[in-house]
């Protein structure tokens, strides 16, 4: 068993969670920010729900703009997909940008793909401005092809993004195996635009930027129940009740409490990682070289990153819980040995995984649960750069009502009837698929 999980299951890291569920993160994260849970009965203009990144951004830019508010946070800041993920600020969706306007249509399209093409630069503009202390680098990320399907699928990717004037370049098979430092890739698209961050220490700098800008933040405070109270909302809170005149629901993939029922909208794909130890420094030099974070064109797809100190994380779809941890951490192994041969035999200090929210068309949602209640979902596998826009956006929307900055559609909250054929389909597919993946 890699010792970083040992750890994890001993309770020692400071996260509140269940085990195997932010690994590196935790134990590499720049420092809590200190809060406490909601002391009793207050009331605000407007209740945050969740903070991940979405609601971050939102408290941050409500407090900007002086705008009274308080942020619920069941767990911890960052308990859910927040502390968990890859890293990846990237650019857009997973969906090829026709596709993607295809898909919003005429009225949103455009504008989806202005707000989600340039929300990188909006993560590290606040980075900068608020001095976040998150191994943040911006020398772009590499989509990698291992198949020529991949590369068919890279080339249509790359001419939709150059006809917009985005900065991606597809490199040859030469040039790909210089940037990742694997003989395993047939092609790469690099895109400028991106780069990568520690994704904890991200949502940690968010919090505190937001309290000094005023913000009341509070963890351990779950939403249990909400009801409309006069000229506004009452959110009940084991600690106390928090009256508020909007609610912004910002609890992704992982709603819980009063929000629980949200999660028949989406399906949640799982998704883990593994962390090696520092590599020394002469078989670092040559593994991701540039230290752009990468991932592949498959449909289980394989992820794989740097940390600041050094340590090669490998990822792909599943969960790392009972008899899937020792598939995975097998198929980790693997992949290292075949994708970076360089490395050698070296111990996996951390695994862990997370859950994203996916849904039919794979665009993100907008619902409004009541008349000033409104709820972003779905990011579809992406959310760093969507949930730190999207809480902006919706920072906005709370201020002035016009949901028409917002570019998505109001939707219902509807049932995705085929959730669990596609949950079983991801987390069945990947153990098969990792069961025999990079054998030979
Ligand atoms: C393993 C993994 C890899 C990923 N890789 C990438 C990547 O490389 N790049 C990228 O852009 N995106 C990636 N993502 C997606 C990204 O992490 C999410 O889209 C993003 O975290 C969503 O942010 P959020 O703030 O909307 O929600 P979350 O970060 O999930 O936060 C929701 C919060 O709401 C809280 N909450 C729920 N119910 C209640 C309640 N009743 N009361 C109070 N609080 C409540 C939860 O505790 C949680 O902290 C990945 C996700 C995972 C899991």
């Amino acid at each position: 068993m890699s010792q970083g999980l040992a750890e994890t299951d001993a309770g020692k890291e400071p996260m509140k969670n269940q085990n195997t569920s932010h690994g590196l993160w935790a134990a590499t994260a720049s420092p809590r920010p200190e809060l406490g849970p909601l002391p009793g009965d207050t009331s605000t203009d407007v209740a945050i729900i969740g903070g991940g990144y979405t609601g971050l951004s939102a408290a941050l830019h409500l407090g900007q703009a002086g705008r009274e508010c308080a942020l619920l946070e069941a767990r911890d800041i960052g308990y859910g997909g927040a502390g968990r993920n890859v890293g990846l600020v990237n650019a857009g969706l997973w969906l090829k940008p026709d596709d993607l306007l295809r898909r919003a249509g005429p009225v949103y399209g455009e504008r989806l793909l202005e707000v989600l093409g340039s929300s990188p630069d909006l993560v590290y503009q606040l980075i900068a401005e608020h001095d976040i202390e998150c191994e943040a680098l911006r020398n772009g990320t590499l989509h990698c092809a291992d198949t020529k399907k991949g590369c068919r699928a890279l080339q249509v990717r790359s001419a939709q993004w150059q006809a917009r004037g985005a900065p991606v370049t597809l490199l040859s098979r030469e040039e790909a195996a210089a940037r990742t430092g694997s003989p395993s890739f047939l092609a790469a698209l690099m895109d400028e635009r991106a780069g990568t961050i520690q994704p904890l220490s991200y949502a940690y700098g968010l919090a505190r930027a937001a309290r000094s800008a005023g913000a009341r933040l509070f963890e351990h405070t779950p939403v249990t129940s909400h009801a409309r109270a006069s000229g506004g909302y009452e959110l009940t809170t084991p600690h106390g009740t928090l009256t508020a005149k909007s609610v912004i629901i910002a609890v992704h993939a992982y709603p819980g409490f009063a929000f629980e029922s949200t999660r028949k909208s989406m399906f949640r794909m799982n998704f883990f990682q593994f962390a090696t130890e520092p590599l020394p420094g002469d078989v670092l030099e040559t593994v991701l070289p540039t230290q752009q974070g990468a991932w592949d064109t498959n449909l289980i797809l394989s992820s794989y990153r740097r940390d600041e100190a050094g340590r090669l994380i490998v990822g792909s779809v599943g969960t790392v819980h009972g008899l899937a941890h020792g598939l995975h951490e097998a198929w980790a192994r693997r992949t290292i040995a075949k994708t970076f041969p360089q490395v050698g035999e070296v111990p996996l200090e951390y695994g862990w995984h997370g859950a994203f929210a996916m849904n039919g068309n794979n665009l993100p949602r907008l619902h409004l649960l009541d008349d000033k209640m409104v709820m972003v979902t779905s990011f579809n596998g992406r959310g760093i750069g969507p949930g730190t826009a999207f809480g902006k956006l919706l920072a906005q929307y709370a201020t002035d009502g016009d949901a028409e900055r917002i570019p998505l559609p109001v939707s219902r909250l509807e049932t995705l009837t085929t959730r669990r054929f596609w949950e079983l389909f991801y987390e069945a597919g990947a153990r098969l698929y990792h069961f025999f993946q990079r054998r030979l």
